[in-house]
Formats: structure tokens, sequence, C-alpha cells
């Protein structure tokens, strides 16, 4: 912690270090959030409206009491035994003091808004819930977040619709921990930047913050409890390093260098149709990752040549209901038409994990390594074909192409290719029209794939690299967990090696290649890849000029010999400095 000088007088100056997600420099006050409060508006109630706040908060508890009571009423006979006894549970949740009577306090001593008083009393429940050590009741903590967002939506109807703050733009995010479908909301908002305390760099989490360009850091496990509403901070989110009550000469310096970087970020822009080539003319392609098709505006801004990665889940993350086959393939075909003829790479759902459909179980014990990605397409047949019908519908509208992830067995290609054969039988029965040429690749993302390629690749068009899993599964991390986040190691030889020989094979089998994980966003990287033999990079729009910038500055013949011992380092350190040399 670096003492400063404070001008605001609010509180001490400190210092947070954490991993930082996205670049940038943000300065702004800090907004504290919790998942159940991402749109949930903060504002002072005034004396004389507080009895009708009351009675709202009032309401919307009667209300959600109701509905668990008819809930409760309606379970079916034949239905498990734990469906009774969660709503049971929720409904002695509801009706405990701590939440139905604290945060009328709440409002009537500290002129709360409704939403905040209840979100405040939710998370001073959920930290004591966490504290405990019978890990049945810590888990509870997750049954108080979802009654308290049953009320949340009732006061939605009850009166005072909440306003998002007016002044977005000066707000810096301070959560605990946010999953990838809170982050996706942020695309509605104008928020300066964000900070988690928990969270790794290749999370969901983090790529979609990557996604917005806002500063960010994530890990910085306690910044949440030490930071309060409103005071001062600045992000940087490239060093990781959280600034609490700067002083006036720090505020002055990090001004500074935020201009600098604008000025860099301006320069980069030139860049954008300048043909992407190396130095001795190799020409090598340049996508975009995309979470919502509205991302595809931002792509095409940055002259991506097209979408190497749509992570189609997101269309159903933040809903009650799933998306139809009509509304999936008004969203492809949204895509597809405005790249005009590009490649729009749709990857079928990657569902599981960190990123499960609202209130579904997140895929057993270790959802990591559960009934994630193909797993769960290939264990609801129907939710797979409707996807891949809108898939087939929207491909003649453009280059679509079909990418399968986190495969490990040839099986789960052959069952895939199936599904979409059963797919175009259907449509063709109907008479309607798609690319009956449609491509289908599969993601190298899991150590199995990368070493049974030959098999694995038989029957695919193309290949793309998840480097991001494929470290979370070589090195046994779980990449959403900062606490085995300093293990997650891009430049671990078991994970060069695997990249580099995935490459490899793939171009002996003329295969085209791709890597579509963080590692083709880091321009540290982007030598290293091309001396390894790859062509194709497909990352977030905003690092692809970057990017470019350093094809540009590439000579081929000058990495490629270095790049290969890098490849072959024993220890990470080696390959460290190895690397620095091919990037000097
Ligand atoms: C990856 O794993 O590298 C990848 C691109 O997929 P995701 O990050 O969505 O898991
Ligand atoms: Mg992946």
């Amino acid at each position: 912690m670096k003492p400063a000088e404070n001008p605001s007088g609010v509180g001490a100056s400190f210092t947070l270090h954490g991993a930082g997600v996205s670049g940038g420099i943000a300065i702004g006050q800090a907004h504290l959030v919790s998942t159940a409060r991402l749109e949930v508006a903060h504002y002072e109630v005034a004396p004389p409206e507080i009895e009708a706040e009351l009675e709202r908060f009032d309401r919307a508890i009667a209300q959600v009491q109701g509905e668990l009571a008819a809930l409760q009423a309606s379970i079916p006979a034949g239905a498990p035994a734990e469906m009774k006894a969660i709503l049971s549970l929720h409904a002695m949740l509801l009706n405990d003091a701590n939440l139905s009577t604290v945060p009328r306090t709440l409002i009537r001593n500290r002129r709360c808004n409704a939403e905040w008083a209840l979100t405040l009393q939710m998370d001073y429940l959920a930290s004591q819930f966490e504290e405990m050590e019978d890990p049945y009741l810590r888990e509870r903590k997750q049954d108080i977040v979802q009654v308290v967002e049953r009320v949340l939506k009732a006061m939605l109807g009850t009166g005072h619709a909440p306003s998002a703050p007016s002044h977005e733009e000066d707000l810096i995010v301070v959560a605990h921990d946010l999953s990838p479908a809170d982050m996706i909301l942020f695309k509605q908002h104008r928020y300066a930047g964000f900070v988690t305390d928990l969270g790794g760099v290749t999370s969901h989490t983090a790529i979609v913050a990557r996604s917005l360009n806002i500063p960010a850091i994530v890990g910085l496990h306690h910044a949440r409890s030490m930071i309060r509403e409103g005071e001062p901070v600045i992000v940087d989110g490239r060093e990781g390093v959280l600034i609490v009550n700067p002083g006036r000469q720090v505020l002055d310096e990090y001004r500074e260098r935020s201009r600098l970087l604008e000025i860099e970020r301006q320069k980069l822009k030139r860049l954008r149709n300048a043909r992407s080539a190396t130095m001795d003319g190799a020409a090598v392609e340049l996508q975009a990752n995309i979470e919502l098709p509205q991302d595809v505006e931002e792509a095409r801004e940055a002259g991506a040549a097209g979408i190497g990665l749509f992570r189609s889940e997101f269309l159903f993350l933040n809903r009650d209901d799933l998306p139809s086959e009509d509304e999936q393939f008004e969203a492809y075909r949204q895509v597809a038409d405005a790249m005009h003829g590009r490649p729009v790479t749709i990857r079928t759902l990657d569902l599981g994990a960190d990123k499960s459909i609202n209130g579904a179980d997140r895929g057993g014990p270790n959802p990591a390594l559960g009934l994630r990605a193909i797993r769960f397409c290939l264990a609801e047949p129907q939710m797979f074909l409707t996807q891949l019908r809108a898939i087939l519908r929207a491909s003649r509208y453009g280059k679509i192409r079909l990418l399968i992830p986190m495969l490990a067995h040839a099986h789960e290609v052959e069952q895939t290719l199936a599904a979409v054969r059963h797919a175009k039988e259907m449509l063709d029965g109907q008479r309607i029209p798609y690319d009956r040429r449609i491509a289908i690749g599969g993601m190298v993302e899991v150590p199995a794939a990368a070493l049974s390629l030959k098999y694995l690749a038989r029957d695919l068009d193309f290949l793309s690299i998840g480097t991001n899993d494929l470290i979370q599964y070589t090195l046994a991390i779980d990449r959403t967990d900062d606490a085995v986040a300093h293990l997650y190691d891009p430049l671990h030889p078991a994970v060069l090696q695997l990249v580099a020989q995935t490459i490899r094979s793939a171009k002996r089998a003329k295969t085209p290649v791709a890597v579509c994980g963080e590692m083709a966003g880091d321009a540290a990287m982007t030598r290293l890849l091309l001396g390894f033999g790859l062509r194709e990079f497909s990352m977030h729009p905003a690092q692809l000029l970057a990017i470019k910038q350093q094809v540009l500055r590439t000579r081929l013949k000058e990495v490629e010999e270095l790049a290969a011992r890098v490849g072959r380092a024993h220890d990470p350190a080696k390959a460290r400095a190895l690397l620095a040399k091919l990037n000097a």
C-alpha cells in the first residue's frame, strides 16, 4: 500500500493489486454492486416519499409471498422432494425479519430506495453465510440471492421504475464477483471501468470485460469490502493496479498517462485499412470474437476479416426461457448480413461451467469437467437441433461456418455431424434453403483433442484452438478461480508444445487452423504464434489493430527459429526470456 495525499478528504489513499484484464486507465467514483444489484438503481428517497417507498417494499414482499405460496400449491405429485424443500426454504427466508423488516429500517433511517435497502441487507446476509463452516449452510447464500432477485423483479412492477444512474460514465463498478451473464448486462451501460475481488484473467467474465473495452481488474480479493460508495478511484487495467482516494499528484500523473494511451489508440486506427501481412508478404487473417450480434459493428470498425468466434451461448443468458429457432435465426442472419459474405463462425452452444441458463444446475460437482459445451448439446438433442436448424437457415445469407466446442472424442464429432445431417434433412423436407456446403470445424481446447488430432479432425473442415480452455485443462486450473490464477501460464512448456503441435499437425493435414483464445489478442504472443506457423487469429475487436501492428512489424524469416526455441523451452522462465528476445 502506498500512502498519498488525498485532496478530497474522503478517506486515506491506498493501492490494491490484482490481475489487469482490460487495458487503459479509468478515473472515476466507486460504485459498489452485487450480482442482484446490477440492474438496481441507488438513490436517496426524499423524506415526504419515505412512507410510499415503505409501502412499495411491503407490496413487493407480499407479492413474492403470494407467488411462492402459489408455486408450492402447484407442485405436481411426482415432483422431486427437493423442489418442495427449496420453495419452503425460500418462503421461510422471505418471511424472516432479516429480509422483510431490516430493509424497512434502512429505508426509513438511511433513506435508501427500496431496491438499494434490500440489496444492502442481502450483501450483509450473504457475507454471514459465506463465513459459515458448514458447506450446506454456505451454499444457502445462493438461496438468499434468488429470493432477493424475485423481490427485485416484483418491485419493477410497483410504481417508480428504477432508473440507471445518470452519470454512469464516471462510475467504476466494484463487485465481489460477477458472472458472465452479469457482465453482458454491462453492454447496456457506459461505466468507466470495473473491478472484482474474484475471477481469473481468462474467465468469461474477464473476456466480456475486454470486449467492452473498458479498463478492468479482477482478483483484487478485498476491494468490495475496503472501498466505500462514491470514493474516488483510478483503475490501471494494464498493470492491474487500483488506487483508492488518489492524491492530486497521482491523479495528474494518471490523467497524463490516459491522454497518451488515447493518442496511441487513435494512431492505431490508421491501420484499419492496411493489408494484414508480414514484412515478407505473408497474408495473416485477423478475425473478431463476438458475444452478441450487436458486437459485429465494432468488428467491422476494426476492419475484421470475418467473425472467427461467435459465442452463441450469450444469446441464452439473462432470460427465463430459451431463444426460439426464429429468434436465433434472426440473430445469426443479422451477423451474416452485416459481414457481407466474409466468414462468420458460429460456435454451437458452450453452456455449462460458468455460463448456465438461468437457474439451471451449473453442471455437476466439477462444472468445468462436467456436462459442458458439446457434451451438453449432445445430451439435449432437442435444444441442439433447434440451434442447428437456426444456423443452417441463416447460412444462405452469408458465409456461415459452424464450430464445435470442447471436443475430446472422435465420436462427439460423428454425433454432431449426424445431428447436422438430421437438421439438413428436416429442412430439405420443408423445402427451406440453406448452404449445403456449410463448413464444420472443431475447437481444440482439451489436451486429448490436441494429442489425437489426426483422428478427431478427419471429418472436420477447419480447426480453432481455444487457448483459454486448453491452458485450463492442460494445467488443471479452473480459469474462474483467482486462488489458482497465478498458476495459469500460457508459457508453460506443455501448453506451448500443444499449441505448436496442433498448428503443425493441422498444416500437415491441410486443415485451416486459427487461434481464437485470448492468446490471439495478446500482442506479446503474436510473433510467437506467427513463428509457429499460424496465419489466422481471432480476438476481440478492441485488440485487433494492436495485433495488426505486430504483424506488420514482423519478418517471418527472423522469428521462426527463435519461436521454435521458445516452443522447445523446458521451463517457463526460459520461454519468457526467449519471448522477450523475440519481441525486442
Ligand atoms: C477458449 O477456450 O480459448 C475459447 C475461445 O472459448 P471460451 O473462452 O469461450 O471458452
Ligand atoms: Mg473455450
